[in-house]
């Protein structure tokens, strides 16, 4: 968990104004529901703005409690009452967040929501249960949270998110009141972003944006992960050996060499490499540099698409065993060096 308590502050939730509106509103007029579903796509945010909620009207029943005047507005997240701390430390009796296992959550995880509501919380108010990625429960783990559902309990809220809400069973759909969320518009994360990074350029803030795709905590990822760098060794060094040497076996290009050149195994230096490749692709089909992702470097991305020997179907293999690979990093343990390994010897043989 954050150990940085600013950031479950609801004022830093970035974007999402009105659906923090709506949500107090409920709140402060007591109007608030036994279910609430956040829908709208992947990482722009669902399950932070639950969390921070949830903490901010914690904090407050706490300070209400020990008497210090919480519970009115504004509502916010202090960091430092026990409340709070609980939260960051990850042992409150008030808020719950079940996350998926793998790639879904189980019946297991359902369960501890049982005991979670068999403790006594630490002070009255108001209990969350928050579970990210509803919509990737099984079956029997949908049956058993629909009867909880069916069965409210006073001032205890269950917070849904759904990236895939056509994947929620109806009848858990309709016990809950939803709230849509879009991606972050480019400019307001651009805003957010250049207050912060006051050294990046306006074209690096607007490349990121475009990549990050209405998702604050993509845009931090390219920023703390060094996107850039990482892009550039991997075009100057990976991508010219890969495509220079391709099918000429004779040389002795070796898939290991590359692979540990690389040094990469996470899911995001992979997804670095996707982006390239679909942009190699879709220069190749379309020769439109305004279409690319990594416009700025059109210049190469043209050099690999014109003067390599594959052709766009051999591309096209590329991209999907590296969409299988970032699949399977997503939903396994697995050793990610023999991983690695093994995917670009894949791509060498394609
Ligand atoms: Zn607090």
């Amino acid at each position: 968990m954050d150990s940085d308590y600013k950031n479950y502050d609801i004022s830093n939730i970035v974007g999402h104004k009105k659906q923090l509106e709506f949500l107090k509103g409920l709140f402060f007029s007591g109007r608030m529901p036994s279910g609430l579903l956040f829908y709208g796509q992947k990482n722009i945010g669902k399950r932070f703005t639950a969390a921070a909620f949830a903490a901010s009207v914690l904090c407050g029943d706490y300070r209400a409690f020990a008497g210090e005047g919480g519970g009115s507005p504004p509502l916010n997240f202090c960091g430092k009452c026990p409340s709070c701390l609980s939260f960051l430390n990850g042992s409150s009796r008030s808020l719950l967040i079940i996350e998926p296992s793998g790639s879904a959550v189980k019946i297991e995880s359902i369960h501890k929501i049982d005991s979670f509501l068999g403790l006594t919380p630490a002070y009255p108010g108001y209990r969350f249960i928050i579970i990210d990625e509803a919509s990737s429960m099984n079956a029997s783990a949908a049956n058993a949270l629909l009867k909880m559902l069916e069965e409210p309990r006073e001032k205890t809220v269950f917070i849904l998110t759904a990236s895939n809400g056509g994947m929620l069973l109806p009848t858990v759909v309709s016990r809950c009141l939803l709230l849509g969320f879009s991606p972050i518009p480019d400019e307001v994360l651009s805003e957010v972003f250049k207050s912060e990074f006051p050294a990046l350029s306006g074209e690096t803030l607007k490349f990121y944006s475009k990549l990050s795709r209405g998702s604050y905590s993509a845009f931090r990822g390219l920023i703390e992960g060094k996107y850039l760098e990482k892009r550039d060794f991997l075009i100057d060094i990976i991508f010219k050996e890969l495509f220079a040497e391709y099918k000429n076996k004779a040389c002795g290009r070796n898939p290991y060499d590359i692979s540990v050149k690389f040094n990469a195994a996470e899911k995001e230096d992979f997804e670095l490499i996707l982006f390239i490749l679909r942009d190699i692709y879709i220069y190749k089909m379309l020769k439109n540099e305004k279409l690319l992702y990594n416009e700025d470097i059109a210049d190469k991305i043209r050099k690999f698409a014109l003067d390599s020997p594959l052709s766009s179907k051999d591309i096209g293999h590329m991209i999907e065993s590296t969409v299988d690979h970032i699949e399977k990093i997503n939903s396994y343990n697995l050793n990610k060096s023999i991983a690695s390994d093994s995917y670009f010897s894949g791509l060498l043989s394609l």
